[in-house]
């Protein structure tokens, strides 16, 4: 798999002035889409702040992801915050 694409990720409300024919803002990476969210549901500023902090997540997972385990004997039901964000990691990465 190859890497996301690089930092910065910005979120395109779609309210700047600009009518849009479709319910979706966007999550961008300089000129490059890197999702369309849709902005008509609830969920979607959530939703789309998510999807741009997802780099920086994912950096703070792998660092957490490198520390030393925790869960002693209890890994399976309580997982401790390394094991945790190794899972997280592994997901985004495509290994789960
Ligand atoms: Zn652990």
């Amino acid at each position: 798999m190859s890497e996301h694409t690089p930092e910065p990720w910005t979120w395109d409300k779609g309210d700047a002035g600009i009518e849009r024919p479709e319910p979706y803002s966007t999550v961008s990476a300089g000129d490059t889409i890197v999702a369309e969210i849709n902005s008509f549901i609830p969920e979607g500023e959530a939703n789309a702040l998510l999807i741009k902090a997802a780099p920086s997540l994912l950096a703070a997972c792998k660092k957490s992801a490198d520390t030393q385990c925790l869960c002693g004997i209890d890994q399976a039901s309580n997982p401790c915050h390394a094991c945790v964000a190794a899972r997280a990691v592994a997901a985004a990465e495509g290994r789960s």
